[in-house]
């Protein structure tokens, strides 16, 4: 994945993610220009900043490292969003994208050129699966002052077209936690036709291809919060072949 250029501009209001992993990219309109936005991040004054801003231009300027949080979405007000866990700031496993414009103006294609090889960098860089609840706007964390936060402008339906890759995106995937399910795994990745079979990694992290698939199916394993998961798992490895036995019928 070819990182865009990325003009550093800094801003003093950040802090640490305070252990948390970024899990969502989330994204903003500046209501604004772009220079201002520049200004108003290296204010210490205003206590704002994201990590991105995207030009009208397709000028993309950092505010603030990946490893640290920026300030754009502390404020959570009638949320709709799955992932967000309860008393935590939403900042310390965001990634924040502001858009030069107003709420409601179209995106010049420069400028949505940009966001989306910025969008594609970071799920690449920091393993973030391309879902609705992944990628989402500032006004699913605060729907009240947000409400209009990127705005109908915002092109998401085409950013998730391009995201995952128009006819090549995989339509069902297979999540092994071990190496014994594997003909269970085989089994089920028959009866779905044509997918793909992962082994979960020692580490226990998820491959980001099992995540971007539109169905994933877990053998013998917790969930994955995967929007559109089945989970064939029970407390034994006996249990979970019932699972499976039960799920090809
Ligand atoms: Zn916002």
């Amino acid at each position: 994945m070819d990182k865009p250029t990325i003009v550093w501009k800094g801003s003093p209001n950040y802090s640490s993610r305070n252990g948390y992993k970024t899990l969502a990219i989330v994204d903003h309109i500046m209501d604004g220009t772009l220079p201002g936005t520049d200004s108003w991040f290296a204010n210490p004054a205003s206590k704002v900043s994201s990590h991105f801003g995207v030009g009208k231009n397709g000028a993309i300027h950092q505010y603030v490292k990946l490893e640290n949080s920026a300030w754009a979405n502390g404020s959570v007000n009638k949320p709709n969003w799955p992932l967000l866990i309860s008393g935590v700031n939403p900042n310390y496993y965001t990634v924040s994208i502001e858009h030069e414009g107003k709420s409601g103006d179209v995106m010049p294609e420069v400028q949505y050129q940009a966001t989306l090889a910025l969008h594609r960098w970071l799920i690449a860089t920091l393993g973030i699966p391309v879902t609705r609840d992944t990628i989402i706007g500032h006004n699913r964390i605060d729907s009240v002052n947000r409400s209009r936060c990127p705005g109908t402008g915002f092109p998401w339906d085409r950013l998730f077209q391009d995201l995952q890759g128009g006819n090549d995106v995989l339509k069902v995937a297979v999540l092994l936690y071990t190496k014994e399910d594997f003909w269970a795994g085989v089994d089920v990745a028959v009866r779905n036709g044509n997918c793909a079979i992962f082994v979960r990694a020692a580490d226990l992290s998820i491959p980001t291809e099992a995540m971007s698939a539109q169905k994933l199916i877990v053998i013998g394993g917790p969930t994955t919060k995967h929007s559109n998961e089945v989970l064939l798992s029970g407390n034994d490895k006996y249990q979970t072949a019932a699972a499976v036995a039960k799920y090809l019928g």
